[in-house]
């Protein structure tokens, strides 16, 4: 499926992806410098600090993200080289911990002078999981048909990140235990801002593609997605310090917590239903707006312009799919000296009721269009050049039949079923030709034309009869083919 895209949209998430990539190359780089010169560059949130390997994985994962979107190739392969390394050193990391006589890269860094003042190189193993994740998401980030694989890894390190959020909330309200000894929480959210910016940096694909999208429901991601990410986090942090700080009981910060998280819920939950409601809403209006424009006012018949559509639609059907229709045109006899006599009124009664017989006297699936003043176009489908003369012959009998108040009216009808190599203009030029020979052979009548491949064809059993439609009335003036 297609989008089309929210201009808007999209450069906020490549804004996104660029500032995050900058913010990644700087606390990166601050951080590795802190190691080298031992200075006090990045402050150290939750007292915790990065290991050098985390920072140097965030500094590569920046200086990746600023290359991918580069328009030269030897950037975006230097991208690709950066997040192998990441993936690299985390694995190495990952690695350490698994096996047990080894250090890993970290055992020459933390041998390095001034190593360990701060904290051991080696990084957590949340960490190493985390850049694990997020190098394979960076490699696979130009690769479309590892899409999923992709935006699985994405998800494992929003997970990580947002764990370290939470834990990060609840040391604020309570000390005690938390995940920040496995995880630091500048970790964390740089892993948040990493995973996102990688995300951000293909806002065509992926799990960024519909809060991109300029739709209803591009709308309802770019509203709702973050508001569901972040307000569980803020309600557990919120209601934590209550509980803790404000000396409010247990049960009753747990049950204010459920209320609130229970009524976001709900607000998303109406938000979605308003605005599907809206395009429900919408999409009525659009519909009704259609139906009018198809629509002749006089008559209440189809137009001209419902006409060109549906003969558009039936004649690029696949010709070997497109079942056999034909086309009647009928035109009233002598309308013009019905004009004169009983004036313009009277003649659009007499218009109206003839939309009225032609409504009666056709199948629901058939169309029938004013095509101009006081000719009318009916489109029959299913149905071939030896049932025409039935059908017609049964239209003309019912406009013969019926109780004209001022003077009988008749009309005439000229026929074409289409042909393979038809289109709009000329299946319309037979059945005008047809409808100009009946007038000349003296009107009331029904004429039709054919063409070679119809002829040549009509050997062969048809592919659907008109069932519908009685057998011709005896002596009915039928179809003469050219
Ligand atoms: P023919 O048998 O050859 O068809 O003769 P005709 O007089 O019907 O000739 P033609 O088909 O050219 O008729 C056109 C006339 O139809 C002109 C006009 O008086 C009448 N007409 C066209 N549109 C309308 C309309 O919207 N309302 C009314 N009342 N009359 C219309
Ligand atoms: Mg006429
Ligand atoms: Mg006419």
């Amino acid at each position: 499926m297609t989008f089309i895209q929210s201009r808007w949209a999209l450069r906020g998430y490549q804004l996104y992806s660029q500032a995050a990539s900058l913010l990644m190359v700087l606390v990166g780089l601050g951080s590795v410098l802190e190691w080298v010169a031992r200075i006090d560059l990045v402050p150290d949130l939750g007292g915790r600090h990065m290991s050098l390997t985390a920072a140097i994985c965030i500094l590569l994962s920046g200086l990746a993200l600023t290359a991918v979107g580069s328009e030269h190739r030897w950037q975006r392969r230097l991208a690709s080289l950066l997040c192998a390394m990441v993936v690299a050193l985390a694995a190495d990391s990952l690695l350490a911990y698994q096996l047990g006589g080894y250090r890993g890269i970290a055992v020459w860094l933390d041998a390095a002078p001034g190593a360990g003042l701060r904290a051991p190189a080696r990084m957590s193993e949340l960490a190493a999981i985390g850049f694990l994740l997020l190098g394979g998401q960076g490699l696979l980030i130009l690769n479309a048909r590892a899409l999923v694989l992709r935006e699985t890894l994405g998800l494992g390190v929003l997970a990580i990140a947002m764990a370290s959020l939470a834990s990060f909330a609840f040391v604020l309200a309570q000390r005690g235990e938390s995940l920040l000894d496995r995880l630091p929480i500048l970790t964390g959210v740089l892993l948040l801002f990493g995973t996102l910016g990688w995300m951000s940096s293909v806002p065509t694909t992926g799990l960024t593609r519909i809060s991109t999208a300029a739709t209803l429901g591009g709308v309802f991601a770019r509203s709702l997605l973050l508001p569901a990410l972040l307000l569980p986090l803020a309600y557990t942090f919120v209601f934590k310090l209550l509980e803790t700080r404000l000396g409010v009981s247990q049960i009753v910060a747990s049950t204010l917590g459920a209320v609130f998280t229970g009524g976001s819920l709900a607000w998303m939950i109406w938000l979605v239903a308003a605005l599907l409601d809206r395009s429900e809403r919408l999409r009525e209006a659009t519909l009704r707006l259609r139906d009018a424009a198809d629509t002749d006012a006089l008559t209440g018949l189809g137009n001209r312009r419902k006409l060109d559509d549906v003969l558009q639609r039936l004649l690029h059907a696949d010709r070997r799919q497109r079942l056999p229709f034909s086309l009647l045109m009928l035109d009233l006899d002598y309308f013009k000296a019905y004009n004169d006599d009983f004036g313009h009124q009277a003649g659009d009664d007499a218009l109206r009721e003839i939309g009225r017989l032609l409504r009666v006297a056709l199948r629901p699936r058939d169309i029938a269009v004013r095509y101009g003043g006081e000719e009318f176009v009916l489109l029959v489908h299913g149905v071939r050049m030896p049932q025409l003369p039935v059908i017609a012959e049964r239209i003309l009998q019912a406009i013969r039949d019926n109780q004209w108040p001022l003077l009988p009216i008749t009309a005439s009808i000229g026929g074409a079923e289409v042909c393979g190599a038809d289109s709009t203009a000329t299946l319309l030029q037979r059945a005008d030709a047809s409808l100009y020979s009946a007038k000349r052979n003296g009107r009331d009548r029904f004429e039709a034309m054919g063409c070679a491949e119809c002829i040549a064809s009509r050997d062969a059993p048809p592919a659907l009869r008109a069932r519908e439609w009685d057998q011709p009335p005896p002596g009915c003036r039928a179809a003469s083919q050219g």
